[in-house]
C-alpha cells in the first residue's frame, strides 16, 4: 500500500485545493508505488506564502541561537531516523543504500552545522570617522524564501537551503521535485517534531511550471534558493529578476577528471569509477569527462573497461549493489540517445550502451554503464550534461592541452587532478575554470561546511554549504550611533 502525504500549511497536513493527486513509483520496480501526493495549485502556494510571511513576521524575533537549538533537534530527529529516510530514498529514487544513507547524513552534518552558525551569524564594526559616533552591522532575515529541489539529493540539497533559511531567522515553502516528493515531505515532518514553529516551514507538492513558478512570481517571496538544471534556472533568474529578488541557482555540471602519466593510476581508478558512476552518474558533481594523458592513455583505459564491466547493477537496497537505476524512464531514454549521438559523432564506445537484458532488472530504468573514448571537443558527449552513467574519455598530450580541455565547457562546477607533480597540482588549483577543485581525488565528496556551487553557467555567483550560505539568508545592515549631541555631517564636518 502506498502512503498518503499531504501539504504542509501553516502547522496543518492539508490536501491540495484541487482535490488531485499525483504518485511516485520507485525506478528499480516500476510496479511499486511509492506514494500518493497532492497536485497542488497556485492558491494553495498562496496559502503557504501568506502563511511563512505571517509566521516570519514573530519568527525573526525568536534569538538566533534558540533557533539554533531547535536545528540541533532535527539534527537528532534524522538521527534516529536515519535508515528508515535512507531507505526511503533508495526505493523513491533508486541510488544505493551506502549513498542514501551518506545523503541523510549530509543533512544531519547540516543540522549541526546550523547550530554552531546560529551563535556565530558574526557582523562586523570598525571606527567611525567622526567623534562620539560608533558605525557597526548586523544581519537580519531576508523574510520569505522559496525553496526549489531536485530529485538527486533528495534530503541533503533541500537541508543546504531549508536550515540556514530558517536559522537566519526566515521562513520557507518548499517545493520538491516530483520524483522525490516523499523524502520532502518526511524532512518537513521531522522539523514540525523538532518544533520549527507553524508557518516557519511550508511544504506544497506539485509541478515546478505550477506551485514552483508561483514562489518565483509571488512579491511576497523575497529570496529563491533553486538548485536544477541551466535551462529552469535561467527562467527563474529572468522571472524572479523582474522584481529584483535574491535568487540562489545551483546549476549543471561537466566535471572532468584529468589523470596525468605521473599520477598513480589505481588512485586515479577508484575516484573515476566512484565519480562517473555513483548516484548512477547522476550528481550535478559526476565525472563526465575523463582527459588521460597520451602516456598512460591505453593501459589506463583497458583497466577501467575491466572495472566498469564488473560493476554490480540492482535494487540499490541490496547491500551489494553497485549502480541502481536511472531516476525515471524519460532520464533512460535520454541516455539512450547520448549513446546514439556519441556514436554518431564518431566516438568509440568501448563498453555499455544499452539497456541491461537481465531478466532481474526488468522492471526498473536501468541502463549498462558507459564508456566512449576518442571523444573530441566538438562533440556533444564532450560539451553537454548527460546526468547518467555515461563517460567521455579524451587522450591529451600535454598538462597544458589538459587545461585548456578541461576548461573548454559551458559550465564550472567541480574538476579533480591526479598527479604526484605538486607544481601541476597548484596550477590546476589556479587555472581550472570551476568552483570545486580535487587533488587526487575524484569529482565528488563535497562537505557541508565548506562553500558548495560553481563559476560559469553553473551558477550566479552564491554559493550553498558553510558560512557562505548564511550571507545570502540574511540582509546587511548597518548601524550609526551618533552621542555628541549635535548633528556631525559625514565628509563635511570632519574636513
Ligand atoms: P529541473 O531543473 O528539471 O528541476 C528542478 C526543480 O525545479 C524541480 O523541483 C522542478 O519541479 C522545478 N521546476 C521545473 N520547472 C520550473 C519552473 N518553470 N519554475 C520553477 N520551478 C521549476 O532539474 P532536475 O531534473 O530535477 O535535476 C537535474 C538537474 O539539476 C541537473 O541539471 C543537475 O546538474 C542539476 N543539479 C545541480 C546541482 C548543483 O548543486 N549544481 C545539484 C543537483 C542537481
Ligand atoms: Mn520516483
Amino acid at each position: 500500500m502506498a502512503d498518503i502525504y499531504k501539504n504542509y500549511i501553516n502547522g496543518e497536513w492539508v490536501d491540495s485545493s484541487s482535490g488531485e493527486t499525483f504518485e511516485n513509483r520507485n525506478p528499480a520496480n516500476h510496479d511499486e508505488v511509492v506514494g500518493i501526493f497532492p497536485k497542488s495549485t497556485q492558491e494553495d502556494a498562496d496559502r503557504a506564502i501568506a502563511a511563512a510571511k505571517e509566521a516570519q513576521a514573530k519568527w525573526r524575533l525568536v534569538p538566533a541561537p534558540e533557533r539554533g537549538k531547535i536545528m540541533r533537534k532535527v539534527g537528532d530527529l534524522m538521527v534516529q531516523r536515519k535508515e528508515e529516510l535512507a531507505r526511503l530514498m533508495t526505493r523513491e529514487m533508486g541510488k544505493v543504500i551506502n549513498e542514501t544513507r551518506g545523503d541523510v547524513q549530509e543533512g544531519i552534518d547540516t543540522a549541526y552545522y546550523a547550530e554552531g552558525e546560529s551563535r556565530r551569524l558574526f557582523a562586523e564594526a570598525a571606527p567611525s570617522e567622526l567623534p562620539n559616533k560608533w558605525a557597526f552591522t548586523t544581519r537580519l532575515p531576508i523574510g520569505v524564501a522559496g525553496i526549489i529541489t531536485p530529485w538527486n539529493f533528495p534530503v541533503a540539497i533541500p537541508t543546504w537551503k531549508m536550515f540556514p533559511a530558517i536559522t537566519c531567522g526566515n521562513a520557507v515553502v518548499f517545493k520538491p521535485a516530483t520524483d522525490t516528493p516523499a523524502c520532502g515531505g518526511k524532512l518537513v515532518e521531522i522539523m514540525t517534531e523538532a518544533g520549527v514553529p507553524k508557518g516557519v516551514v511550508n511544504i506544497v507538492y506539485g509541478s515546478g511550471r505550477t506551485v514552483g513558478m508561483r514562489l518565483v512570481e509571488h512579491p511576497d517571496v523575497r529570496a529563491i534558493s533553486f538548485t536544477g538544471s541551466s535551462d529552469i534556472g535561467k527562467i527563474i533568474n529572468a522571472k524572479g529578476g523582474q522584481q529584483l529578488k535574491r535568487i540562489s541557482l545551483e546549476l549543471g555540471g561537466k566535471n572532468a577528471q584529468l589523470v596525468m602519466d605521473d599520477a598513480n593510476l589505481e588512485l586515479a581508478l577508484d575516484g573515476v569509477l566512484w565519480g562517473a558512476f555513483g548516484t548512477t552518474g547522476q550528481r550535478c558533481t559526476a565525472t563526465s569527462r575523463l582527459l588521460l594523458h597520451k602516456d598512460i592513455h591505453d593501459k589506463f583505459v583497458e583497466m577501467l573497461v575491466e572495472r566498469v564491466n564488473k560493476l554490480k547493477l540492482g535494487n540499490g537496497l541490496d547491500e551489494s549493489v553497485e549502480v541502481g537505476p536511472l531516476v525515471n524512464e524519460a532520464q533512460q531514454k535520454t541516455i539512450d540517445e547520448y549513446c546514439s549521438i556519441g556514436k554518431e559523432e564518431g566516438a568509440e564506445m568501448v563498453c555499455g550502451g544499452k539497456i541491461p537484458d537481465d531478466p532481474e532488472l526488468a522492471k526498473g530504468w536501468f541502463y549498462k554503464p558507459t564508456v566512449f573514448i576518442n571523444v573530441k571537443r566538438t562533440m556533444r558527449i564532450f560539451q553537454e550534461e548527460i546526468f547518467g552513467p555515461v563517460l567521455s574519455i579524451s587522450k591529451i598530450n600535454s598538462f597544458e592541452e589538459g587545461v585548456e580541455h578541461l576548461n573548454d565547457s559551458v559550465y564550472g562546477l567541480s574538476s579533480s587532478i591526479y598527479t604526484q607533480d605538486i607544481n601541476n597540482a597548484f596550477r590546476a588549483i589556479r587555472d581550472f575554470q570551476a568552483g570545486i577543485t580535487y587533488v587526487n581525488g575524484p569529482t565528488i565528496g563535497a562537505e557541508c561546511h565548506f562553500p558548495f556551487g560553481g563559476v560559469k553557467e553553473t551558477g550566479n555567483g552564491h554559493r550553498e554549504g558553510g558560512w557562505t550560505v548564511y550571507d545570502f539568508f540574511t540582509e546587511w545592515k548597518t548601524i550609526y550611533v551618533d552621542f555628541s549631541g549635535k548633528l556631525q555631517r559625514a565628509q563635511i564636518d570632519n574636513y
